[in-house]
């Protein structure tokens, strides 16, 4: 957040970036957002960001650090951690991945060695390109196997998973996801791992505010050696990425996100995280993230209801899955289309063994975090999936259109973001 003379500065200084930044603030309060990996930040992460912090260098740990005036830097940092591991349940954590990105990467890099073996979910089926993506760098330098979800029900076939386990004999196991909408039993993983002497590590980036809410299951209660998170997404922090894990790993995961991976950390994301982690261990926070779990129900309800076809029938998180093909005879790219024409923001999306090509996919990814942030509830729900239905059936149609974008800019109007 700035005050008007800062952006009257910014105006005057440089007048083609103040007018994108205005319009920016303009699309976010008119819209509606539903991508779930997206959410507002609270306004006092906006604050942090663009703060003094920024102007620091704070190569190293605090207490260890490599520059001088580290006073305050080394009590965020400190504040940071320590309340990272009470909301987490963790023995360790480490706040300065720049993202999630890094932050998974710093993972593998620390914890394995070039060409070992990770067994990680299947991209189609709703892992993350840092899960070893072929495009990706992580996955030229490790040996990437894949486990999948069951047809028959969309859930994670731990039988299957054992025997490619068996098979693979990888030295870690990863799970999380960015597109599976259901939760899982940690402990089914980690006794799949454990049978083949494997490390675990979870990557609940998705979900990390809704774990920290204790409204979903925590892997470190499983057991699980290493839980990373981005903190910017469920749990309305910064850009960035945190580490959690257990403490014979501590030494490790430091060294290798610094010095292994990153130079100076970004100070001004981790005072903003600091501010985040105790904003989530508040019962309002609590109160948030069950409504995001209970929008989510009643999205997918309301969207069913109307003989849209969701990937494993329903939702177990803040995220659901259109089958856009079987659903209104249109693949992902179109129906993103046609829902940005309304004022919803969506993605298109793969799904389970997808036939489709990724710039063409046969679905798209719904999610209520940024909704139920602005205040949205069950009726707001029902609103929405009407305009969905009726904006995927309008098939372009004009006048139909503009129709659904007032209504959505009515919804919207009704419910202000804070901060923005
Ligand atoms: C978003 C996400 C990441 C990566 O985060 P970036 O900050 O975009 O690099 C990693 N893993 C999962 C499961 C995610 O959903």
């Amino acid at each position: 957040m700035t005050t008007s003379q800062e952006r009257a500065r910014l105006a005057q200084s440089d007048n083609e970036i103040f007018l994108a930044l205005k319009g920016e603030e303009a699309r976010q309060r008119a819209g509606l957002e539903l991508i779930p990996s997206e959410n507002y930040a609270f306004p006092e992460v906006l604050t942090l960001l663009g703060s003094a912090f920024t102007n620091k260098y704070s190569e190293g740990y605090p207490g260890r650090r490599y520059y001088g005036g580290q006073d305050y830097t080394d009590r965020i940092e400190t504040l940071a951690r320590d309340r990272a591991k009470a909301l987490f349940r963790a023995e360790h954590a480490n706040v300065q991945p720049l993202s999630g990105s890094p932050m998974n990467q710093a993972v593998y890099l620390g914890l394995l060695e070039p060409g070992d073996t990770i067994l990680a979910m299947d991209l189609s089926h709703g892992g993350h390109l840092t899960h070893g993506a072929p495009v990706s760098h992580m996955g030229r330098l490790f040996n990437f196997v894949r486990y999948k979800t069951d047809p028959t029900n969309g859930a994670i076939d731990f039988d299957h998973l054992r025997a490619v386990a068996r098979e693979t004999k990888p030295r870690l196991v990863v799970c999380g996801y960015s597109s599976y909408p259901r939760d899982y039993d940690y402990a089914d993983f980690k006794r799949v791992a454990d049978e083949v002497g494997a490390l675990t590590m979870a990557d609940v980036s998705h979900i990390g505010g809704l774990i920290a809410a204790n409204v979903m299951r925590n892997p470190l209660d499983a057991g699980f050696d290493v839980m990373t998170t981005t903190t910017h997404k469920s749990l309305r922090g910064p850009r960035g990425g945190l580490i959690l894990c257990k403490a014979e790993f501590a030494r490790k995961i430091d060294a290798s996100v610094f010095p292994g991976l990153q130079g100076g950390p970004h100070m001004n994301q981790v005072a903003a995280a600091a501010v985040t982690f105790r904003l989530a261990a508040m019962p309002a926070f609590r109160d948030y993230a069950e409504q995001v779990l209970a929008n989510a129900k009643a999205l997918a309800a309301a969207l069913m209801e109307r003989q849209v076809k969701l990937v494993t029938g329903g939702t177990d998180n803040h995220l659901l899955v259109i089958d856009t093909v079987a659903s209104f005879g249109i693949d992902g790219a179109v129906a993103q289309e046609a829902l940005d024409r309304v004022g919803l923001t969506t993605n298109k999306q793969v799904i389970p063994d997808d036939p489709n090509p990724p710039m063409r996919p046969s679905g798209l990814r719904l999610g209520t975090p940024a909704a139920t942030a602005r205040g949205m509830g069950h009726k707001e729900m029902a609103e929405i999936a009407e305009i969905i239905a009726a904006a995927l059936n309008a098939k372009g149609d004009a006048a139909t259109e503009t129709a659904l974008a007032a209504r959505t800019h009515k919804l919207t109007s009704r419910f202000p973001v804070d901060g923005l």
